[in-house]
């Protein structure tokens, strides 16, 4: 069986690019705009010899309303699914309070969740981690969903974490 890995976060976050890069396909929809990607999405992955299947997800964390809620809803489905959640922050936003509120959430349900930090390209990696610390989710990990810097390390402690 291969693991399922599913990709949460807010809007914007920069989860279907990562997604994207992780499946090396354009299946997810990847905007401008928070929320285009309302469905859940499915894609096939290897490093190496390991195999996996990865959930991008609409995002969480936003007012529950409305089709908001709907997304909500299809992330949290996919998080059930998973046998290991990803929850992207972005670095250049900074930490939030929907950032709190869905690590509140996942902490609540007890699976294994490896914090990555995107967009740390063009900052420094350290310092823009530094701050989510503070969610308990773990140590943050930097990457660039968009030039996949980090990725390959990000996989290493996805399945270290399986
Ligand atoms: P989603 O709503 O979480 O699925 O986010 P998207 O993947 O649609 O990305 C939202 C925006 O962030 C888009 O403009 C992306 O090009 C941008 N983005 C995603 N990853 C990165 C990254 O690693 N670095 C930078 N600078 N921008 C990124
Ligand atoms: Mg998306």
């Amino acid at each position: 069986m291969h693991p399922v890995i599913a990709l949460v976060g807010r809007p914007n976050v920069g989860k279907s690019t990562l997604f994207n890069y992780l499946t090396r396909t354009r299946d997810a929809l990847v905007a401008d705009y928070p929320g285009l990607t309302r469905d859940r999405q499915y894609g096939r992955g290897r490093i190496g010899e390991r195999n996996y299947i990865v959930v991008d997800t609409g995002g969480l964390g936003d007012d529950p309303n409305g089709i908001e809620l709907g997304m909500q809803q299809q992330a949290m489905i996919a998080v059930g699914e998973a046998d290991l959640v990803v929850l992207l922050v972005d670095a250049r936003a900074g930490l939030t309070a929907a950032d709190e509120d869905i690590a509140t959430q996942l902490r609540r349900l007890g699976k294994p969740v490896v914090l990555a930090v995107n967009k740390v390209d063009g900052v420094d990696s350290r310092l823009a981690t530094t701050d989510f610390h503070s969610l308990g989710l773990g140590e943050p990990y930097g990457i660039s969903a968009a030039h996949g810097r980090g990725v390959p390390g990000l996989l290493e402690q996805v399945f270290a974490g399986l």
